[in-house]
């Protein structure tokens, strides 16, 4: 007699997926760009959204979705922009899922937005095998992390679009191998974009905000 192997991993990422699918086609619908934002707890997930907001708020109608284990802290400082945002509190889940996503799109008013930020819940691990209706992934990778984190968590690489490597203003003070970084990226993911940046400063964050005003315009269109 073989042994039955019932792998539940695969049959939640297919219902996932599934309403992944549901998610996507409904933002198509109003013809809103969404960005997925990944990183480790601390990289800049905020930070990059709020200084874009504060950037792009005369050229797209943003909204935003917040993932956290726990609080509002990140929401309220979103709101106070006068921006529509919802918290979704996973309460100790690791990841933020479609399912969640999808509560979370009731919440906004869609018809008056153009582009829509989700804060993922700050993890390397496991946030990229989550489908959850977004356009694009944009990864978050900061230089007091070190230049290794490529190596340790590669899928997270190798599965976001564009990887913005922030906190730039601190390199006269650590040993970050800027290049060494680039060529693993590269290596993990060729088609990736990279844009080195600092939120704090602003440093680089035109060519940031360039790419993403014309991937909103690029939306409208279709
Ligand atoms: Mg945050
Ligand atoms: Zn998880």
């Amino acid at each position: 007699m073989t042994v039955k192997v019932i792998t539940v991993g695969e049959d939640i990422l297919g219902a996932n997926e599934e309403k992944a699918k549901a998610n996507k086609s409904r933002l198509d619908g109003y013809g809103i760009l969404t960005i997925n934002i990944m990183s480790s707890p601390g990289a800049g997930k905020t930070s990059l959204i709020m200084s874009t907001i504060k950037s792009l708020k005369e050229k797209a109608r943003m909204a935003v979705i917040e993932g956290d284990v726990a609080s509002s802290m990140d929401a309220d400082k979103i709101n106070e922009m006068g921006i529509p945002v919802v918290q979704i509190n996973t309460a100790g889940g690791c990841h933020l899922d479609a399912n969640m996503v999808e509560s979370a799109l009731n919440g906004l008013p869609l018809e008056k937005a153009d582009l829509l930020f989700i804060e993922n819940v700050g993890n390397l691990i496991c946030p990229n095998a989550f489908l959850l209706g977004e356009d694009k992934r944009v990864m978050i990778s900061s230089m007091p992390e070190g230049d290794d984190k490529p190596y340790k968590y590669p899928a997270m690489f190798a599965d976001s679009d564009v990887v913005l490597l922030n906190k730039i203003d601190l390199q006269p003070h650590l040993d970050f191998n800027v290049d060494g970084f680039k060529k693993t990226v590269t290596g993990l993911n060729p088609d990736v974009i990279l844009f080195p940046v600092s939120c704090k400063t602003g440093e680089g964050m035109e060519a940031w905000l360039d790419w993403l005003e014309s991937a909103v315009k690029g939306k409208k269109k279709r």
